[in-house]
């Protein structure tokens, strides 16, 4: 039976990111992931988005990592030829309201050390010029980035690999068992033994963390995101990325638009309970994790206020009516026409939720006996991937 010092369970871009650290310090470890390709789930199905650290209470680890994680990822992607367009975000603020809030971004921003201003509407007008004109003000953060997320991935790989790293691919985990200090992990292809294990399974991390004893008191619930894109001849509309000002009660951005590496635009995400963990349209179910999900009273009591019952309705609304979407998508640009939106891809976000129904915003990281395990890596987790996978990794290091 293979042994290594190191298993993590996960192949998106933080268990990778932690299986690069610990084989730069010459640890044996190896990566178990029940796809054949990396990055199939979270990691490349998301927005590709490098956020910079505005949106993010000052002196949380998340704002730390956004920080960091983007100015070392653009480091990182330069070096390893990943693509990244460094174009910048603008968070538009269309009343009064939204731009009181963009001093609150801008005060993060300024404690959380990222470059952003407060611009007027015509400097919004000179970038961007389909933007609404009821645009008061906007928040300008330039070290903004979107970034290829499967190709630095596999970026990231290349390099554990090169560094000893193993990579067990169609390998699902599917229980654990512990004795003398070793656990001994069954896979969908066999068993493997390893000294310690970081869970870093994403959608799965709290029915991974249960084999090991560890996450009681908090559930992914899956939210699915979706996305239209533009037609190529709708692409100038947007040249940047253009934002709505957040709502900070919600964990969840708001339709935008974001300009990709490969030239396309896309618009969404929008974020609807999805009927399985990995469930990317909204005809596919998965039973018995619906039933979870629905047998959990920490979602009822989320979607008991009276605020969230309006939102999931109106999410709903946007998944199901491509008109409801498109009019959301023409706040931010008007003249976007609704056969300029094609249905594009989804992704499930693992988000977090208490038995009190709070949406979790923090990374969540809990031990168990000589293991790690990432409940919470929450967006941007993307964005901080370097920076959490090095600590990861030092955790593990620390802990063995
Ligand atoms: C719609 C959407 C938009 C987003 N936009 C952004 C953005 O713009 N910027 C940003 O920074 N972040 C963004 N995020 C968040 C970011 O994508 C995630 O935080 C990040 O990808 C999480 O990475 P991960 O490695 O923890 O999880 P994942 O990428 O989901 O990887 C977990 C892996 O574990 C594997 N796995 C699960 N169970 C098992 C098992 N039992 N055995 C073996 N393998 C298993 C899965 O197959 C998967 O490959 C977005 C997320 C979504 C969904």
């Amino acid at each position: 039976m293979p042994e290594h010092e190191v298993v993590v369970v996960g192949g998106g871009c933080v268990g990778v990111s932690t299986a690069r650290h610990l084989a730069e310090r010459g640890v044996d470890v190896a990566v178990v992931e029940k796809e054949y390709a990396l990055a199939e789930h979270q990691s490349g199905r998301n927005s590709g988005v490098l956020h910079p650290g505005f949106n993010y209470e000052p002196g949380t680890l998340k704002a730390r990592f956004a920080v960091e994680g983007t100015r070392r990822m653009k480091e990182y992607c330069a070096d390893r030829g990943v693509p990244v367009d460094e174009c910048g975000v603008f968070v538009v603020a269309l009343d009064e309201e939204e731009e009181k809030r963009l001093d609150t971004l801008k005060r993060q921003a300024d404690e959380n050390g990222t470059e952003a201003r407060i611009v007027e509407a015509g400097f919004v007008e000179e970038h961007e010029p389909h933007v609404s004109d009821e645009t008061q003000a906007a928040l300008y953060a330039p070290e903004a980035a979107s970034v290829d997320s499967r190709k630095y991935v596999h970026a990231l790989a290349g390099d554990a690999e090169t560094d000893g790293a193993t990579f067990y691919m169609g390998h699902e985990l599917k229980n654990v068992s512990s004795a003398d200090g070793v656990h001994t992990l069954r896979t969908s292809k066999g068993e493997l033994e390893a000294d310690y294990v970081v869970n870093a399974a994403g959608l799965y991390a709290d029915r991974v963390a249960r084999y090991f004893g560890v996450g009681d008191g908090m559930r992914v619930v899956p939210f699915r995101g979706e996305y239209y894109e533009l037609t190529p001849d709708a692409t100038d509309l947007c040249r940047t990325m253009i934002y709505p000002t957040p709502d900070p009660e919600l964990p969840f951005l708001g339709v935008h638009y974001t300009r990709r590496t490969d030239g396309k635009v896309i618009v969404g995400p929008n974020a609807v309970l999805a009927f399985g963990r990995e469930a990317y349209t909204n005809k596919q179910f998965a039973v018995r994790e619906l039933a979870g999900t629905l047998s959990y009273g920490g979602f009822w009591r989320l979607v008991s206020s009276r605020k969230m019952l309006g939102v999931a309705w109106d999410e709903l609304n946007k998944s199901y009516r491509k008109k409801r979407f498109v009019r959301a998508s023409q706040r931010l640009v008007p003249e976007a026409r609704a056969e300029q939106f094609v249905r594009s891809y989804a992704g499930v976000r693992a988000q977090m939720v208490s038995k009190d129904g709070e949406l979790v915003k923090q990374p969540v990281v809990e031990h168990g006996d000589a293991s790690t395990h990432v409940l919470n890596a929450v967006s941007p987790g993307l964005t901080c991937s370097l920076p959490f996978g090095e600590h990861l990794a030092q955790e593990a290091v620390d802990r063995i």
